[in-house]
């Protein structure tokens, strides 16, 4: 059997602690490598290697790491579709889609090529007499990304690029389900000139996980995942003294006005609920018929989530692949045969042939969902668009502002005004106006509010800036006379 281990200070590192994890072939059922988990013992040396690297590489010039970043936008630009596919392999996503995610991190990298200009500090001349200030941000140290396994490649390019651009030195724990795109990025990082020690990968489980969240060397931990596991990584990080940005689950919905165009509407909608088998944390899950709206809608999508091809994610006919594990596809089925709303599209007994023992569940719609019942209440995290009915605007608003998650919502309407006014109104963190999947570009930031986030500070563009460094201000004088004015009272300006 194939074994994945790790990446430190510059080297493939086979796994010491004897206890490895099965990485699926999500398509066929078949185990097709194991991955290394590490114990506290092997995370300490990743963190080491990081920490050997620290000085070198916060002293390198600010335009010499930018082209390092510049000759690794351009590997990886060459090699998306080596990615792509290690992604598919494991994930089980389409390749146009992980084609997709590969593409999206890579515009953070192009975001990371601009730090010399992202790290101009502010200088204030004269602020007393002979008296100048300036402030400027310099790196942490060590920092730590755990990551999830819907977004294998994008996820984590949301957090090193950044991280390494501003002269720090990083540990990623990729997901255990979907590790082989570390390992392509870790080795065109090399390629690109990193220096040994700047970027590791350790792979694991909540072993691993603690040894992180717990060491006294890792500065800064960025996590994305499920609320529950964010929320315990920020608070045993915070406890541990470190700077924490953690992202959670989500219930994305999106509201559709009477005016809105169903025919887009519904297109639209079918893409942001069933792409990458709903397992994104930016998946539209819940759709919220307004009025008039509800009928039409809901003919509309059962008619295309009927038609979505389903299949392996390597076939070009695909539109869907498959789930990540049996144990998901199960528990996805579960809502469904436990829901009492009307299961208008049942995919659960969709399989594809020639591969029957694949992780398969079929787009399924849900209509007249009630908000108390647990398929509203969860993320499912699978191929799920429910249906809630409501009557006015205002009880749309209610009911997105009423829920736990803030990650990410949608209005579909021909009005300006309504746009304007959810817009204003909706207590989420990234809004789409006939958009379902408003994933801010890398130049913002990326996060949501409530129970979608733990923590302060956003992802990517300048809130990943600033998460990965620090200001010092400084007030500087150098007189003219060697004659002192200091006195004892508290200064203030002349
Ligand atoms: P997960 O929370 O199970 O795992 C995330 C990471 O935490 C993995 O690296 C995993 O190894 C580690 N982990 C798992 N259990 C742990 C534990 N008990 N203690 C310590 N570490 C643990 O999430 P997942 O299933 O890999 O990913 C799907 C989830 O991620 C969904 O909830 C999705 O919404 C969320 N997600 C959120 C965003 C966002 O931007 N908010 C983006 C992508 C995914």
């Amino acid at each position: 059997m194939r074994e994945i281990g790790h990446w430190i200070g510059g080297a493939q590192t086979p796994g010491t602690s004897g206890r490895r994890g099965p990485v699926f072939q999500p398509a066929t059922g078949e185990v097709q490598a194991e991955v290394a988990l590490a114990d506290p013992g092997e995370v300490d040396a990743a963190v080491s290697a990081a920490v050997k690297a620290a000085d070198g590489w916060r002293e390198t010039s600010l335009v010499a790491r930018a082209r390092i970043l510049f000759a690794f936008r351009e590997l990886l630009h060459r090699n998306v579709d080596a990615v792509a596919e290690a992604i598919t392999d494991e994930h089980g996503k389409t390749l146009a889609d992980a084609r997709g995610e590969v593409t999206r991190g890579l515009e953070v990298v192009e975001f990371a090529c601009g730090i010399p200009h992202l790290l101009k500090g502010e200088y204030s001349d004269q602020v007393s007499t002979n008296v100048d200030a300036y402030s400027f941000r310099q790196p942490l140290g060590v920092c730590a990304g755990i990551t999830p396994f819907n977004f294998p490649a994008m996820v984590p390019l949301w957090m090193h690029p950044i991280a390494i651009a501003a002269g720090n030195t990083f540990v990623l724990k990729p997901s255990e389900r979907d590790p082989s795109a570390s390992m392509l990025v870790a080795k065109l990082y090399a390629e690109a000139g990193l220096p040994a020690g700047v970027f590791n990968v350790v792979h694991g489980d909540k072993t691993a996980v603690d040894a992180l969240l717990d060491h006294p060397d890792v500065a800064a931990v960025s996590f994305v995942g499920s609320t529950p596991i964010a929320r315990y990584v920020h608070g045993r990080a915070s406890a541990a003294g470190k700077r924490v940005q953690a992202l959670g689950g989500a219930k994305n919905h999106a509201v559709v006005l009477p005016d809105a165009d169903l025919d887009n509407a519904a297109a639209e909608l079918t893409a942001a609920g069933y792409g990458s088998a709903g397992q994104r944390c930016m998946a539209i899950s819940v759709v919220v018929a307004v009025g008039d709206a509800a009928d039409g809608l809901v003919e509309r999508l059962a008619a295309r989530a009927s038609a979505i091809e389903v299949g392996p994610g390597r076939a070009a006919t695909s539109e869907m692949g498959p789930l990540v594990t049996a144990e998901a596809a199960d528990r996805v089925r579960g809502y469904v045969e436990r829901t009492d709303a009307r299961v208008v599209v049942d995919g659960r007994a969709v399989t594809v042939p020639g591969h029957e023992n694949g992780f398969w569940v079929g787009p399924t719609l849900l209509d007249g969902v009630s908000p108390s019942s647990e398929a509203y209440a969860d993320e499912i995290f699978g191929p799920v668009l429910s249906v809630v009915r409501v009557a006015t605007f205002e009880e749309a608003v209610a009911l997105v502002n009423a829920n736990p998650y803030g990650n990410g919502v949608a209005i579909f309407t021909g009005s300006g005004a309504a746009a304007r006014r959810f817009t204003r109104e909706v207590s989420v963190g990234m809004v789409g106006v006939n958009v379902p999947i408003p994933v801010p570009m890398a130049f913002y930031s990326f996060g949501g509010w409530k129970d979608s986030l733990f923590g302060d500070t956003h992802v990517h563009g300048a809130e990943g800036v600033r998460f990965y460094t620090r200001a010092k201000a400084v007030t500087s004088r150098w007189p003219e006379s060697a004659a002192s004015d200091a006195a004892l009272h508290f200064p203030t300006a002349r």
